[in-house]
């Protein structure tokens, strides 16, 4: 059977490699950060991530990590309801906790942290790969999980552009019992009336919430220096006057672990393989956070991916048909995000009724 070298271990190399082990094949995975610098913030998962999940976790570690979302309410910023709709067992959970619970499932021997993998070129249709730019790596497929902004996928294909979405975002998870019993299985969306600007609260767990806000980078600045004090500053500037519910939230929250993302997509698709090496999870198609459907896309692709290595068929017959497969899911994903994206940067009064705070198939 083939050795498969998977780098990165973010939830789509670590997907892979709980499928791969299930299924008795040979794979190693490599992760350039260390186990614990593997944090990150939340994710909306829709039911179908979590019925690929209980595929290769055991599912009631999960549920006792995070939260169902029964209730989406879309508020103005003064805190008056425009719409709601029931969620159907929509689920959110800390992307730490989604890690630690998928890298049980990799043996220790069968993965290296503090590892960075680089890909130096191809000699008879295989890729040459290294490891911290001294060791070489053998292998016969090499799954790049290496994320959004994957360094194999840019090498393999020069000519692409990433280019930058209108909106960004501030993340973070702070403790409040409170807040969270007050919240329960409720998602609050709060939109400027002026459109291109959002707060997100959601309960992690009984003491946990997270938050977040999307701001069109047009219109709002942040101090470049990202440090804590600026990032309260900038929440502190633009939310500060919104419902009470909010700028309790802001001004009680702790900034030592709030996150900027800088989100990017691609102008264009580029193909899921080339020669052995085959692209899954952000590497393939990063998804804008709109969507909510970045981790359930990766463990699709894991599934589909391993389920057609199983078959044994002829590598690039196999990649060919994981592409297939995987690419018009993803075409539709690309373009409810970008319907998304359209719908926050518009005004209150524009919005189009009855659409759905994530992206669906
Ligand atoms: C603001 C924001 C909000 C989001 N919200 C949601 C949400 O609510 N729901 C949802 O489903 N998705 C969400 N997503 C998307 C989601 O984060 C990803 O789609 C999902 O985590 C899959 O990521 P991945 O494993 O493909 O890549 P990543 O999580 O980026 O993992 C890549 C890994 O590869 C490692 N790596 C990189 N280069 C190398 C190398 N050369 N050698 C070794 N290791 C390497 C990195 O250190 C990293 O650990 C959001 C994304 C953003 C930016």
């Amino acid at each position: 059977m083939s050795k498969v070298a998977i780098i990165g271990a973010g939830v789509s190399g670590l997907s892979m490699a709980n499928y791969l082990e299930k299924n008795n094949i040979d794979y190693h995975l490599y992760e350039r950060r260390t186990p614990n610098d593997l944090k990150g913030h939340g994710f909306i998962l829709p039911k179908e991530g979590i019925e690929h999940l209980s595929s290769i976790i055991d599912i009631n570690d999960l549920y006792a990590k995070g939260s169902f979302l029964k209730k989406y309410y879309h508020y103005n910023q003064a805190g008056e309801i425009i719409s709601e709709k029931d969620l159907d067992n929509v689920f959110v959970v800390s992307r730490s906790a989604l890690i630690e619970i998928l890298a049980k499932g990799v043996p220790a021997d069968k993965i290296s942290y503090n590892s960075t993998v680089a890909l130096n070129g191809f000699s008879n249709g295989k890729a040459e790969i290294s490891l911290d730019e001294t060791k070489t790596l053998e292998a016969d497929i090499v799954v790049a999980s290496d994320g959004s902004r994957s360094r194999i996928r840019r090498t393999i294909f020069q000519g692409e552009t990433m280019k930058a979405v209108l909106e960004n975002e501030v993340v973070n998870i702070i403790e409040n019992e409170e807040l969270a019993g007050k919240i329960e299985s409720n998602f609050l969306k709060f939109h400027h009336e002026n459109g291109g600007l959002t707060f997100g609260v959601l309960k992690l767990s009984s003491s946990k919430i997270l938050w977040y806000c999307q701001f069109d980078i047009t219109k709002f600045f942040i101090n470049e220096d990202y440090t804590p004090d600026c990032i309260r500053q900038f929440m502190i500037d633009n939310f500060g006057s919104w419902n009470p519910l909010i700028s309790s939230i802001i001004e009680g929250s702790s900034y030592e672990n709030a996150h900027i993302w800088r989100v990017y997509e691609l102008e264009k698709l580029n193909p899921f393989y080339h020669e052995n090496v085959v692209f899954i999870g952000d590497a393939a198609h990063p998804l804008i956070p709109f969507t909510s459907q970045g981790v359930t896309s990766a463990m699709k692709d894991s599934f589909t991916l391993t389920n057609l290595l199983v078959e044994g068929n002829d590598l690039q017959e196999t990649f060919r048909k994981y592409e297939d497969e995987r690419r018009p899911e993803i075409n539709i994903h690309i373009k409810n995000g970008r319907a998304l994206l359209e719908q926050f940067l518009l005004p209150l009064n524009e919005q189009p009724k009855n659409t759905l705070p994530i992206s669906y198939k």
